[in-house]
């Protein structure tokens, strides 16, 4: 399946206080109630999801919604894997850790936060408390995000968790500029397409706590204000289910184009059409996802990505690109090869 994960927003609250959190700045005060959460997995999980990795937020800090969903995921069927991602803030010492990792059995990922920005909040010990407390408990994997402005921080956080070896994983990403970060243009990129790729994070979709089924991370801007136009929504979760909204993101264009073109398709939009590159184009951005969600979250940007896509001749190069790279055959493209089998029976 080409969905590898799905993120699962437990909650948008967290007491962290980061610098470069997208977070800041919004009300931070929605959640679902544990059976929406515990409903919303089984449904990602029934429709094939093989992994569910929580997020928030700081998923600690709402622990029962935590339990909740990670119980949910570990009474599916299909035994999915489950992660979580935290800013290791309860990691205070070892028998804390030992108290909170033994209520959470099934939990197969952990994804620590560990950087410039959270470091100003939480210690790297406590992360390394996690970490042992993790290993002691026989999670598999361990990885360390690491976010990074400048890069010489890269090496400054391996460094200080080098003696782990290969028993921790390392993703490293650049920050998503923000008006409370600056540092962006010395290292960032102009809306070229060569400079970006034609995949992104679009494998892995997310639910907020308010049941928005979205594509990709960057749908975490929805705790700052409602999502339904935008490009990166497919549908609430408390209106329709999981299997409904993902049939009808097959026939979305705007959606499928992105899954076709990533970053470097948003960026040929911008150098193919004049208004978007005179607002968008003297600029630079720190990451493919930068540059999208500064183009694709505007109005116009919407709107012309929505007049791209309505054209049938990139709907039938989005639908070739579906069947070379995923092996995929969309429900628009099926019946236009139905209706060209019916006309050629017709004429026989
Ligand atoms: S831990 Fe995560 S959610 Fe909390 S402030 Fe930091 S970046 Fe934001
Ligand atoms: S490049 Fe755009 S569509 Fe892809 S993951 Fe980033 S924000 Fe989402």
């Amino acid at each position: 399946m080409y969905y590898t994960n799905i993120l699962v927003s437990v909650t948008e609250i967290c007491t962290v206080g980061c610098s470069h959190c997208g977070f800041k700045g919004s009300i931070r005060e929605r959640q679902p109630a544990e059976e929406e959460m515990a409903a919303w997995v089984t449904q990602a999980c029934d429709w094939g999801i093989p992994a569910i990795i929580f997020t928030g937020g700081e998923p600690f800090q709402r622990f029962s919604l935590l339990k909740a969903g990670v119980q949910a995921v570990a009474r599916h069927p299909a035994k999915p894997r489950t992660g979580c991602f935290t800013s290791s803030f309860w990691g205070k010492d070892r028998a804390t850790v030992d108290k909170i990792l033994d209520q959470l059995p099934g939990l197969t990922h952990l994804y620590l936060s560990t950087d410039v920005f959270h470091q100003e909040r939480v210690p790297a010990q406590y992360v390394r408390n996690v970490i042992d407390g993790a290993i002691a408990h026989g999670i598999r994997d361990i990885s360390l995000c690491i976010t990074i402005a400048k890069d010489e921080e890269e090496q400054q956080f391996r460094a200080l968790y080098e003696d782990y070896g290969d028993r921790l994983l390392i993703h490293v990403d650049r920050v998503i500029s923000t008006p409370h970060i600056d540092h962006v243009a010395a290292t960032g990129h102009p809306p070229l397409p060569e400079h970006y790729k034609t995949s992104c994070w679009l494998h892995t979709p997310i639910i907020n706590p308010n049941g928005d089924l979205c594509a990709c991370h960057v749908a975490k801007v929805g705790a700052h204000r409602p999502l339904d136009k935008d490009v990166y929504f497919l549908g609430n979760l408390k209106q329709r289910s999981f299997r409904e909204i993902m049939e009808e993101a097959d026939a979305d264009y705007g959606y499928q184009y992105l899954r076709a073109f990533g970053p470097q398709g948003v960026a040929r939009l911008v150098n193919e059409d004049d208004e978007l590159r005179t607002r968008f184009g003297g600029k630079a951005y720190s990451s493919g996802c930068d540059m999208c969600s500064k183009v694709l979250l505007t109005r116009k940007g919407r709107e012309k990505l929505e007049a791209h896509v309505a054209d049938p001749f990139q709907q039938a190069l989005i639908d070739t690109v579906r069947e070379r790279r995923f092996g995929e055959v969309s429900q628009d493209q099926a019946a236009r090869v139905q209706a060209q089998a019916q006309a050629a029976e017709a004429a026989r």
